[in-house]
C-alpha cells in the first residue's frame, strides 16, 4: 500500500520531528507571554487549515477509488472531519464574524469545537487504523468498496457536524473552558489530559501498528507529533493571542500540511515514473526482439512520414533493401541460432554504419533489412550502399557452400525525386524489384 519509504524520506522525516519536538520545547517558557491581538491571523490561519484539510480528504479519497484500501477511506474521512469542524469554529469564534460568533455561538463553544476537532481527529486516525488491520488487502468487489468507502468518508462528516452542534447548543451539558480570552481550566482537566492521552495513543499505535514502511504512513506520523505539539503548547499557553497561542496554530498549518505535501509528492514521482514506463513501453514495442533494430512497425510509421516530410520540402529520399545472400545455405549448414547471431551481427553492422541523424534502419522481415535515408539522392545512396555492403562483407563470417565464402549482402535501391506525388508501397516495390535485379547480377552488390 503506498510508496516504499526511502533512507531520504526517513532523514527528513526525522530531521522535521526533531525540529518540532525543539520548537516545542523552546517555546514553553513564553508560550503565556501576550501577544498582540491580530484580528486577521485566525481567520487566515483556520482557511488555511481548511483548504490544505480538504484537498488531502479529497487526494486520499481519489486514491481510495483507484487502490480500493479502506484505510485511504478512512483517513479521507478523518480530514474531511478537520476540514469542516475547522470552518465551523470559524464561524463561531467571538470577534471574528460577530463579536459572540455565528451559528447562536455561546462563549464556550469555539473552544469546545477545538476539543473536538484535537479528540475526534486522533479517534479517527484510530478508527483508520483498525480498518487497515481488518482490510489489509484491497476490496475486491467495486461496488461494495465505494458503499462501504463512503461510509467511512461521511461518518466522519456527520460526526463533525454533532459535535459542533453539540459544542453550540449543548452547553448546558458541558463544563466550562474559556473565561474571557483565557482558557486556563483546560490544562489538566479531564478533557485537556484526554486529548493529549488519545493523541499519544494514536501516534503510538500508528508507529506500531504500521512501522511507518510507506511513505504516507511515515509522514502521518509527523502530522499527528506536529498535531500533538499543536495540543501541548495550545494548553500551556493558557490564553488566546498568547505566544504559545500563536506557535500552536502554525504547528497546526504544519500538522495538516504534512500528508497533502506528501501526497503531491507521490503523484508527481508517480508522473515520472510512468513517463518513463510509457517511454520503455512505446521503445519497446518499435524493436525487433532479435536484433535490437526498429522493427517493421516502427519503419511503417517512420517511412510514411519521411515520405510526406520530404515531398512537402521537395527534398530526395533513399530506400535500400538489403537482403542476406544464399542465407538459406547458412542455415543449413551451421544451424538457425548461429544463423540468429550473424542475423544480429549483420544489423548491428548496417546500424553503426549509419552516421548522419535522421537515417535508420530497420528489421523488415526474416533475413532482410530496410534502410531510409531522408535528404539522399540516388548518387549518394549508391555510395552508402556500397560502403554498407563492404561494411557486412568486412566482418568475413565464414559461409560455406557459398560462392564468396563469407556472408555477403545484396542491396537494391529506390530513390525519390519528386514532384509526383509516391506512396510507401510504390518506393519499397522499386527497392524491392532493385535488389531482384542484385540477387540476378550474382549478389553481393548494389543496383539503384
Ligand atoms: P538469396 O541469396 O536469394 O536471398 O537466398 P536466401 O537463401 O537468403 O533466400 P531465401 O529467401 O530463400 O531464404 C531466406 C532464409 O532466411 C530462410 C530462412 O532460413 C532464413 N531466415 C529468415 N529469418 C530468419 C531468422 O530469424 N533466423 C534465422 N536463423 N534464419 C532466418
Ligand atoms: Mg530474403
Ligand atoms: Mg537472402
Amino acid at each position: 500500500m503506498g510508496l516504499a519509504v526511502s533512507r531520504l524520506h526517513r532523514l527528513s522525516a526525522g530531521v522535521v520531528a526533531a525540529c518540532i519536538v525543539a520548537a516545542v520545547i523552546l517555546v514553553l517558557p513564553v508560550a503565556r507571554v501576550p501577544a498582540p491581538t491580530i484580528t486577521p491571523f485566525l481567520p487566515l490561519f483556520s482557511m488555511a487549515v481548511f483548504a490544505t484539510e480538504g484537498l488531502t480528504a479529497y487526494l486520499l479519497w481519489t486514491q481510495f477509488l483507484i487502490t480500493r484500501q479502506a484505510f485511504l477511506a478512512s483517513l479521507a474521512g478523518t480530514y474531511a472531519y478537520t476540514a469542516l469542524t475547522v470552518v465551523v469554529q470559524l464561524l463561531v469564534f467571538p470577534g471574528v464574524f460577530s463579536p459572540t460568533g455565528l451559528l447562536g455561538a455561546g462563549p464556550q463553544s469555539a473552544v469546545w469545537i477545538w476539543a473536538m476537532w484535537h479528540a475526534g481527529s486522533p479517534v479517527l486516525i484510530l478508527v483508520a487504523l483498525l480498518v487497515r488491520l481488518r482490510f489489509p488487502v484491497p476490496l475486491m468487489d467495486s461496488q461494495a468498496a465505494t458503499r462501504f468507502g463512503a461510509l467511512l468518508f461521511f461518518a466522519p462528516v456527520m460526526l463533525s457536524l454533532l459535535v459542533c452542534y453539540l459544542s453550540i447548543h449543548g452547553m448546558s451539558w458541558l463544563p466550562d473552558l474559556v473565561n474571557g480570552q483565557s482558557y486556563k481550566r483546560l490544562l489538566g482537566s479531564p478533557t485537556g489530559n484526554g486529548i493529549i492521552v488519545i493523541s499519544v495513543i494514536a501516534l503510538t499505535s500508528l508507529v506500531v501498528t504500521t512501522r511507518l514502511r510507506t511513505v504516507l504512513e511515515l509522514w502521518l506520523s509527523v502530522a499527528l507529533l506536529a498535531g500533538l505539539g499543536d495540543i501541548v503548547v495550545t494548553l500551556v499557553a493558557n490564553s488566546r493571542y498568547s505566544i504559545g497561542w500563536y506557535v500552536a496554530r502554525m504547528a497546526s498549518v504544519l500538522a495538516s500540511s504534512t500528508v497533502l505535501a506528501v501526497l503531491i509528492w507521490e503523484i508527481s514521482h508517480l508522473y515520472r515514473e510512468l513517463h518513463a514506463a510509457n517511454a520503455r513501453l512505446s521503445e519497446h514495442a518499435s524493436r525487433d526482439g532479435l536484433t535490437g533494430l526498429y522493427n517493421r512497425r516502427y519503419f511503417d510509421e517512420h517511412f510514411m512520414e519521411a515520405l510526406i516530410h520530404a515531398t512537402t520540402s521537395k527534398r530526395p529520399l533513399s530506400v535500400l533493401m538489403i537482403d542476406i545472400d544464399f542465407f538459406k545455405r547458412f542455415n543449413d549448414a551451421l544451424g538457425h541460432l548461429h544463423g540468429d547471431d550473424t542475423l544480429t551481427t549483420v544489423a548491428h553492422t548496417l546500424n553503426s554504419t549509419l552516421r548522419r541523424g535522421g537515417d535508420f534502419v530497420a528489421r523488415y522481415g526474416g533475413e532482410e533489412f530496410v534502410v531510409v535515408l531522408p535528404d539522399c539522392d540516388a548518387q549518394m545512396a549508391v555510395q552508402l550502399g556500397q560502403t554498407l555492403r563492404i561494411a557486412v562483407a568486412r566482418q568475413s563470417i565464414a559461409a560455406p557452400f557459398t560462392p564468396a565464402g563469407h556472408v555477403t549482402v545484396s542491396l537494391g535501391i529506390a530513390t525519390f525525386t519528386g514532384p509526383r506525388v509516391t506512396s510507401p508501397s510504390e518506393l519499397l516495390a522499386q527497392a524491392d524489384s532493385a535488389l531482384y535485379r542484385a540477387k540476378n547480377a550474382g549478389r553481393d552488390c548494389v543496383v539503384a
